[in-house]
């Protein structure tokens, strides 16, 4: 069975087929002249819907989006479903304003999390969504070279060291985004059966 992922993004295609293929599934990149549609979903879940859905009509193919990102306590929850777009610029950019945002958050309150939804459509228009978590922390330096985004602030106490510090196989499995695919592949797994 072949499944379209709305997305543009090589490296999400990668690793969605790696976990897929196990399936039989294949999943074939979006066309590059699909419309993108609005993500103004208030929810992680509700994006990656909006994605999955607008892929889904556009080739007729069942379909898969998923939407993430950076969920800090002591900012009410922000950057949240804002995370690409929380401030102009780079990544580098947003992790600064990140940290600033942060200036008087005490050591014990800089709890956060990264979050993942990924939503399907089925072939027969039914949906299936799943969400995977990472907790972690926000320092107050940005520590490693690796990953992107916020990685280099997001601290993942099991490990002692940021994301951005992690081997890529080891991010790979305990992130949220890979979470989420091994949900995703255990429910695929069993409503295709
Ligand atoms: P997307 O929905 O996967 O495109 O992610 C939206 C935004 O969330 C990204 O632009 C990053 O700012 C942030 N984000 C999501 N996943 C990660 C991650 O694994 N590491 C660092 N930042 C991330």
């Amino acid at each position: 069975m072949r499944f379209v992922l709305a997305s543009h993004n090589a490296k999400k295609l990668a690793e969605l087929s790696a976990i897929l293929s196990r399936l039989g599934i294949e999943v074939v990149p979006l066309p590059e002249n699909a419309p993108e549609p609005d993500e103004d979903g208030q929810t992680f879940e509700e994006n990656a819907r909006i994605k999955a859905r607008s892929a889904y009509q556009y080739t007729g193919l069942p379909a898969i989006a998923d939407d993430s990102g950076l969920e800090v306590d002591a900012l009410g929850g922000a950057p949240g479903v804002r995370s690409a777009r929380y401030y102009p610029g780079s990544d580098a950019d947003r992790n600064w304003f990140l940290l600033k945002q942060m200036e008087n958050v005490g050591d014990c309150e800089r709890e956060a999390r990264f979050v993942c939804a990924i939503c399907c459509i089925l072939p027969d228009g039914k949906e299936i969504c799943v969400r995977g978590e990472c907790e972690g922390e926000i320092l107050t330096s940005l520590h490693g070279a690796g990953g992107f985004g916020y990685d280099p602030l997001f601290y993942v106490r099991e490990y002692d060291c940021t994301f951005a510090e992690l081997p890529q196989e080891t991010k790979n499995r305990i992130s949220h985004r890979g979470r989420a695919l091994e949900k995703l592949a255990n429910v695929l797994a069993k409503r295709l059966k």
